[in-house]
């Protein structure tokens, strides 16, 4: 009889065999890779993520056809994604007498495993289980759980299960809801969804805040002195005011305080997932960040990188890593071990399942790609930043007085850097005074009154977005960057930071008119609050599922579906409109041949037949900016290398006329 080891990936599976076993032969059936120690009897599979997954049935695939609140009612059935597992796992466990769950750990991974659970007892209803749980795929840790097993939780695994039902259920049944009524079905349908529609709403809203933004003017003081300048505390609304405090400003000014003190900046606590990727985004996508990470962790180089946890465990051997970090980062390594005391910085949530994101073993650039190696030196960095000493700089303040008029200036230089020769990607910002001494009087050498105005407020980036998501408790720590990917997949919102399109717009307006709560955040936070219920035990799976189902019933009977339909078919014209034609000032439109292809054309054809050509490939942007000779929308096309950018398509086409004489 034997044992069997089910991972949540093949790499892993291949990690854990090799760290188990001594005498590992790799296995293949069909295309699927597993392994075996002969001596133990053991095998050890993996699997592809979730090999099942929850589907309507298929009488209810035709989204024209189905009436809505059908599908509130039917049962969801469980699908065999990956057949070739799924036969692998079948056939060993007809022989085996335990199996372990070596599954990710996490509620995801739970289910993962309680999914290929089930098919184990399909073919062997009496085989014993047990569960071992890690947070790296390194010896130690490996080696470690696997010395103390412990029990499946079904409780985890059904939180995630009410988590990947309701999201089915509310994502299909109003995704169907505005594609059927706005006819947008097919490749380019509309997608709605639990989390990603109140995200949608927060870059809508922004959006609207900054169309609807009108600037004002106000004035500011200022006077520049030998080496630095001084700002007068106020800022004005009106001119005349700002100009007859200005014109009493005479040619010297008086120091009237001087203060000069040394502060001690903390360092950064250790990263979480959210903060991860808000860091990793300066320079690559979070979605992009997160795959890298995932691939960095089953390769045995960093830890779990889901996790919410920001203070290190006691049993992490901080030093002992540090010191092998030292063969690849030695001068940041010295900069920690050089301390008398090492005492890591903390960050406000601690949990009990994972650790933060630290790095497990060490890399040389040469075995890492690209991506990979910068995700890894973050890592490191930020390890090693948190257990580094704390920055300190030299703060100065002076106050300035001349003929009754207040100045301030406020200097910040580096004294010692600390952290900050390690965590080399926020830049210190200094500005330097010099030493000033009460009394003293200063040559006042140009005194400026500047007009500003107040600007709107900023659209969100990938960054920002994540950090916004994570405070309204919008998705998880493992979805976000998935939500934002989705959003800019079916083109709702583009550019960086992110504008909505009109489609978006519309969507929005006509889900917040009919059914609002599916475009705020309060009821995705509640479903996280009762998934946490189900994972302690506390609340029935079955139960919240139908909570949610009656929500969204009450929702369906609410809405005006003719409005519905025609809000959001203008939506969509609105997005194809690139400007004004210049022949009959009717709309010029992007549309589409007989035979397929896009073109620019007049919405007045056939009364008037302007055309403008457009390139055949790639998904194409009409971006805010306005040609300045034609008033036509400039054009961004997205391939598989990224965008390029074809300008005003009018321009375009004069050029090429041009140069093909
Ligand atoms: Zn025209
Ligand atoms: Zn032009």
């Amino acid at each position: 009889m034997s044992w069997l080891i089910i991972t949540e990936k093949d790499n892993t599976a291949r990690r854990i065999a090799s760290i188990l076993f001594k005498d590992v032969k790799t296995l293949k059936k069909g295309r699927i890779s597993y392994y075996h120690s002969p001596s133990k009897d053991a095998y050890v599979v993996g699997l592809k993520g979730h090999i099942v997954e929850l589907d309507f049935p298929k009488e209810f695939n035709n989204w024209a056809k189905t009436p809505l609140e059908k599908l509130l009612d039917v049962e969801l059935v469980k699908k065999v994604k990956e057949r070739g597992i799924t036969s692998v796992l079948k056939s060993l466990a007809k022989d085996a007498e335990k199996v372990t769950v070596a599954t990710d750990y996490d509620r995801e991974g739970e289910l993962i495993g309680v999914e290929a659970l089930e098919i184990v007892k399909s073919v062997n209803p009496k085989v014993k289980i047990d569960r071992v749980r890690y947070s790296a795929v390194t010896e130690q840790e490996i080696k470690a759980a696997f010395s103390k097993p412990t029990k499946v939780d079904f409780n985890l695994a059904n939180a995630a299960l009410a988590r990947q039902k309701i999201d089915l259920i509310w994502g299909a049944t109003l995704t169907r809801l505005v594609s059927v009524h706005s006819g947008r079905m097919g490749r380019e349908f509309l997608s709605v969804g639990r989390v990603q529609t109140p995200t949608l709403r927060l870059i809508v809203d922004r959006e609207t805040e900054i169309q609807k933004f009108k600037p004002e003017k106000y004035y500011e003081i200022f006077a520049d002195f030998e080496g630095f300048t001084a700002k007068h505390p106020k800022r004005y609304s009106s001119r005349d005011e700002a100009e007859k405090v200005f014109s009493k400003i005479g040619e010297v000014a008086e120091v009237i305080a001087f203060s000069r003190k040394e502060v001690a900046e903390a360092k950064p606590a250790p990263f979480n997932t959210t903060e991860f990727l808000r860091e990793a985004s300066r320079f690559m996508s979070p979605h992009r960040a997160m795959a890298v990470a995932e691939t960095l962790y089953m390769n045995g180089y960093i830890s779990y990188p889901r996790t919410d946890n920001t203070v290190y465990p006691k049993s992490l051997n901080l030093i002992g890593i540090t010191k092998a970090l030292a063969s690849q980062f030695p001068r940041e390594a010295e900069i920690v071990l050089s301390q008398d005391r090492i005492s890591p910085s903390r960050g406000r949530r601690e949990t009990k399942d994972h650790p933060p994101i630290y790095p497990t073993g060490v890399a040389t650039r040469e075995e890492l790609s690209k991506d990979e190696w910068r995700i890894y030196e973050l890592v490191v960095r930020r390890f090693l930043a948190t257990l580094a000493p704390k920055a300190l700089w030299d703060v100065r303040k002076a106050e300035l007085e001349s003929n009754g008029v207040k100045f301030v200036a406020n200097g910040r230089t580096l004294l010692d850097p600390g952290w900050r020769a390690i965590y080399v990607y926020s830049r210190a910002e200094e500005t330097e005074i010099p030493i000033l001494k009460k009394g003293e009087l200063l040559r006042i050498v140009k005194k400026r009154l500047e007009e500003k105005e107040t600007k709107p407020p900023a659209r969100y980036s990938p960054a920002s977005l994540i950090k916004m998501m994570e405070k309204l408790n919008l998705g998880t720590k493992s979805t976000r960057h998935e939500i934002i990917q989705k959003l800019m997949s079916r083109k709702y919102i583009h550019g960086n930071p992110f504008r909505p399109s009109e489609t978006a717009f519309s969507v929005i307006n006509v889900l917040k008119e009919g059914a609002e709560t599916i475009t705020l955040p309060d009821m995705t936070a509640k479903l996280e609050e009762e998934m946490d219920m189900i994972a302690e035990g506390k609340k029935d799976e079955k139960e919240v599922v139908q909570e949610s189902k009656d929500m969204l019933r009450q929702i369906l009977t609410t809405i005006d579906y003719k409005k519905l339909g025609r809000d959001l078919r203008e939506g969509i014209r609105k997005d194809k409109i690139v400007g004004k034609c210049p022949e009959c000032g009717g709309e010029l439109l992007v549309r589409k041949s007989r035979a397929g292809k896009r073109f620019v054309g007049c919405s007045n054809y056939p009364d008037c037949t302007f055309t403008l050509p457009l390139p055949q490939n790639g998904s194409l942007y009409i971006t805010a900016k306005e040609c300045k000779e034609h008033g036509i929308r400039e054009i961004k096309i997205r391939t598989k290398k990224g965008y390029w950018n074809l300008g005003c398509p009018y321009c375009n086409y004069l050029n090429w006329k041009k140069e093909s004489g």
